[in-house]
């Protein structure tokens, strides 16, 4: 997807402060950070979200969490907690049309709900 800039990201063609990667997963800090701790956790398969993940993509999904795990154990965030989530369409605010996965941590998150 040459207009997808978290693909623009995996192909070197945008800088991130990277915080793990192996063959099919990126995870680095997200640029806005929300929380004092954000990563972003991303395929390096194109896949524009949770919503049009085939049966092929639940391998790699799956191992998107298993990372998210391990980010949380190496940023030494288990114990005092985190989030992990993914926003799908617009009424959940998704920006980014590329899957991705927000670990946040660092400070008591505020609730999950409706915008006031
Ligand atoms: P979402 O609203 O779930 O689509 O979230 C997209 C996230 O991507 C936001 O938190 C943005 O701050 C983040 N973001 C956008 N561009 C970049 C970038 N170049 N590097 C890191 N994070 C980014
Ligand atoms: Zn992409």
């Amino acid at each position: 997807m040459s207009d997808c800039i978290f693909c623009k990201i995996i192909e070197g063609e945008l800088p991130s402060k990277k915080v793990y990667e192996d063959s099919e997963i990126l995870a680095f800090h997200d640029i806005q950070p929300a929380a004092p701790i954000h990563v972003l956790i991303i395929p390096k398969k194109h896949i524009a979200s949770l919503a049009v993940a085939g049966a092929e993509d639940w391998n790699i999904i799956g191992q998107m969490q298993r990372a998210a795990s391990q980010i949380a154990r190496e940023l030494e965030v288990v114990e005092s907690g985190y989030r992990v989530i993914t926003n799908i369409g617009a009424n959940a605010g998704q920006i980014v049309h590329h899957l991705h996965y927000h670990l946040m941590a660092g400070a008591r998150l505020s609730p999950l709900g409706v915008h006031n």
